[in-house]
């Protein structure tokens, strides 16, 4: 009963929530300047209004103020624990049935892998989400019973890579995405791992991650140019009415969005940077046109004149695969994660202009203080 109760609380807050934000949020969060900007005696050029947790200002090259509107905004100084406080309602969600989706974007070195992977002393969103998972669904045992399966993949070049094969000198593994009859999108033959507590599941994630950089020169480069998604699968069934649920919460590191052109690149590289920006503008138009409730939400086949970037077609792996997880009652969150250098000023408004953008959310010019 109590249970019963909660779901209803829970689906009561969500619906309230709904009216007034819809199922997409957007969380900002700026990293703290680095030992080598320290050294160069770099300051910060973004401000935080002190008395706003949603709000920030980006003081431009001419001093002028850009101000920005998130559903939170995380400074440099908020540690793993902050973060997923506020994240930790929207994951768990998935043990009700929805299907969740939370992305990192922004230019490399602004901190995406720090907040979904973290680091052994800092861990991110992906471990804490696993941790309260397994909490949840511990509480919650007399009543239904839960089962856990992770997958970890990388979509690169528009090609999807398992991460979670046993030995990472077999051959890679060809992945397609396929059309269920469901109407579900499934990756046949991708590895499905049942995880039963968080030792096993830390493992398994610095695995996929050392997989990950196997037969790259430089690991950190390769991963700023693709995608890193982890999948949790969770099967409920409610002991006491034998309802059985499946859903999806998809974890996505995805490429650095840094533009091409700011620095010349050719060939591979030049191709590379293309399908990045190719899939971060599907995915843009996706979330976009799911905030303004277009009908046609365009998955496969982009072409949309709200396209932030100028129209174009393509199919995009990124957005196909996660279809199912993406609109309807399901909660997308995106993580825009800026720099505050000075240097970063360019690519730190991009990715900001583009968060609000998905977002629908208007930003302006601050008038100058006198
Ligand atoms: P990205 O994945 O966007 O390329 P990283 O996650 O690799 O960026 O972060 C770049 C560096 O900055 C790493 O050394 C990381 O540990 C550090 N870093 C990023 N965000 C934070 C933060 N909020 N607090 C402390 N260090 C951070």
């Amino acid at each position: 009963k109590k249970y019963l109760e909660e779901c209803l609380e829970r689906k009561r807050l969500y619906n309230e929530v709904i009216e007034l934000k819809g199922n997409i949020r957007v969380f900002c969060r700026c990293r703290p300047l680095n030992q080598d900007e320290i050294a160069n005696g770099s300051t910060s050029i973004v401000d935080f209004d002190s008395s706003q947790e949603n709000e920030l200002q980006i003081i431009c090259s001419d001093s002028s103020k850009k101000q920005f509107k998130f559903d939170h905004v995380f400074r440099p100084e908020s540690d793993q624990e902050a973060v997923f406080a506020q994240t930790s309602p929207i994951v768990t969600s998935v043990l009700d049935g929805y299907n969740v989706c939370i992305f990192a974007y922004g230019q490399t070195g602004t901190g995406k892998t720090f907040t979904m992977e973290g680091t052994p002393e800092h861990r991110g969103v992906n471990y804490r989400t696993l941790e309260e998972l397994f909490r949840i669904s511990k509480q919650r045992s007399n009543i239904m019973n839960y089962e856990l399966f992770v997958s970890m993949l990388e979509v690169y070049n528009e090609k999807i890579r398992d991460l979670l094969v046993e030995n990472s000198n077999q051959p890679a593994k060809k992945l397609e995405i396929k059309q269920a009859a469901e109407g579900t999108q499934e990756v046949p033959g991708l590895v499905e791992a049942r995880v039963y507590g968080t030792n096993e599941v830390w493992e398994l994630l610095k695995s996929g991650s050392r997989i990950r950089s196997v037969g790259s020169t430089n690991a950190n480069e390769l991963s700023s140019r693709s995608h890193c998604l982890l999948r949790v699968t969770v099967k409920g069934e409610n002991l006491v009415n034998g309802e059985k649920t499946r859903s999806h919460l998809w974890l996505v590191d995805l490429a650095g969005s840094e533009r091409v052109g700011r620095i010349e690149v050719e060939g591979e590289r030049l191709k590379e940077s293309q399908f990045i920006n190719k899939s971060l503008s599907a995915l843009g138009d996706v979330i976009s046109a799911l905030a303004s409730k277009t009908a046609h939400i365009p998955y496969r086949h982009i072409s949309l004149p709200l396209s932030l970037h100028p129209p174009f077609s393509m199919n995009s792996k990124l957005t196909h695969m996660l279809q199912s997880s993406l609109g309807g009652d399901c909660k997308t969150l995106m993580f825009v994660q800026i720099s505050p250098s000075a240097a970063d000023l360019g690519e730190t408004l991009c990715s900001l202009n583009f968060a609000s953008r998905v977002r629908g959310i208007e930003c302006g010019p601050v008038r100058k203080q006198a």
